[in-house]
């Protein structure tokens, strides 16, 4: 099988082509889809720009050079993934999105770390040199964390144990992956994968690590002028607080770009449900469009999701969900029924779950 995806590598790539997309234009895409998190976009458009600007340099080994992986914090629903998805879907960069409460150290229930290359590689349809070059989208990477600082009688097979094997990855080794996944047999003829060009963006919520640098910065202040609004401006992530919150030094020593994503307020989330390209209310007007129905939303109602969503503190995926909910029973009937023209969805379909208003051809409601 290997020598037959060998054949299949020689085909020429084209990567990321950094003429055509210089970092600018990378936000101006990306802010089409994502609101707010300035920064992160800022950021990560730099990054992906100069990680493929080395890739497509003939002369890239001349230089000692360090990838730049990226570590994003921030609460859920604030587009974390969302800025991987649409890299990938944007610029046809093949991202393969896992999530690493899946994998175990080897030998342990569970998956192996490995397979987030198979992933990558199935997603570039086993060519080798595109996998090689590809990206690895990891969430959840808090959850990777060590249980407790001091972890001497067991061994902490859900966090350090992972760590240590993903570190190895991460820092860019030649790794054998089965043909088909899963776990190594020892008769497979495994790919090898060098990993050292693979862009890794690891992501989590990390809840709780404000607490460690509110203290740290209490500890620090202490005895001197304590002054709570400086914590609270204060407030980078260090190195030190990440290491405090149980990720080990090596693996955070291999996300040099550590980026924070806003909590979105109820501003940036009444903007994603109408401004991006692709935006939920666009989607199901769409849908609705598609059965020759004008589906229509009130701008009170919009509000009324918005206050609903906040109340839920699951950032912008609340949004989905309550709009999903509210258009169930109309999405079940409408299809049937030749004489609808317009649906009108109100504050009160929101807030009290009344019907929505109903327009139909022969002016009926
Ligand atoms: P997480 O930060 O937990 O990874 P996601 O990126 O998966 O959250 O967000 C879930 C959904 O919420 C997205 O698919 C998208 O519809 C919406 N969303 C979240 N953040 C944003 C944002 N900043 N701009 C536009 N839509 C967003």
């Amino acid at each position: 099988m290997y020598n037959s995806l060998k054949k299949n590598n020689k085909k020429k790539y084209i990567y990321f082509n950094t003429n055509k997309y210089k970092p600018k234009c990378i936000k101006n895409i990306l802010d089409k889809f994502i609101i707010n998190q300035n920064e992160a976009k800022k950021i990560i458009s730099t990054t992906i720009y100069n990680h493929y600007k080395i890739i497509n340099n003939k002369n890239k080994n001349k230089y000692i050079w360090n990838k730049s992986n990226i570590l994003l914090i921030g609460p859920t629903g604030s587009g974390k993934t969302l800025l991987a998805e649409i890299i990938e879907k944007e610029f046809n960069i093949p991202i393969s999105i896992t999530d690493a409460t899946r994998f175990t150290e080897a030998g342990y229930v569970g998956e192996d770390v490995e397979n987030i290359i198979y992933n990558l590689l199935q997603k570039c349809n086993f060519n080798i040199k595109k996998t090689e070059n590809g990206i690895i989208f990891i969430d959840e990477i808090d959850k990777i964390a060590k249980k407790t600082q001091n972890i001497s009688i067991t061994r902490d097979v859900s966090g350090e144990g992972v760590q240590q094997s993903l570190l190895k990855i991460i820092e860019g080794s030649i790794t054998y992956i089965p043909p088909k996944g899963g776990r190594k047999h020892p008769q497979d003829n495994y790919i090898p994968i060098n990993t050292k060009n693979i862009l890794f963006i690891c992501s989590g919520t990390f809840n709780g690590i404000n607490e460690i640098i509110n203290k740290k910065l209490n500890n620090n202040n202490f005895g001197f002028n304590t002054n709570l609004n400086n914590i609270k401006k204060n407030k980078e992530i260090e190195t030190e607080d990440l290491i405090k919150y149980g990720l080990i030094p090596e693996f955070i020593g291999r996300l040099p770009i550590i980026i924070k994503l806003n909590k979105l307020d109820k501003n940036s989330l009444y903007k994603i449900l109408i401004k991006p390209k692709n935006s939920i209310i666009k989607y199901y007007k769409y849908l609705f469009k598609l059965e020759n129905i004008k589906l229509s939303f009130t701008k009170k109602s919009l509000k009324e999701i918005v206050k609903k969503t906040i109340k839920k503190n699951t950032g912008a995926r609340g949004l989905k969900n309550i709009i999903e909910k509210t258009l169930n029973e109309i999405m079940y009937i409408s299809p049937s029924k030749k004489n609808i023209k317009k649906i009108i969805i109100k504050k009160n379909t929101i807030k009290k779950n009344q019907k929505p208003k109903i327009i139909l051809n022969n002016k009926g409601e």
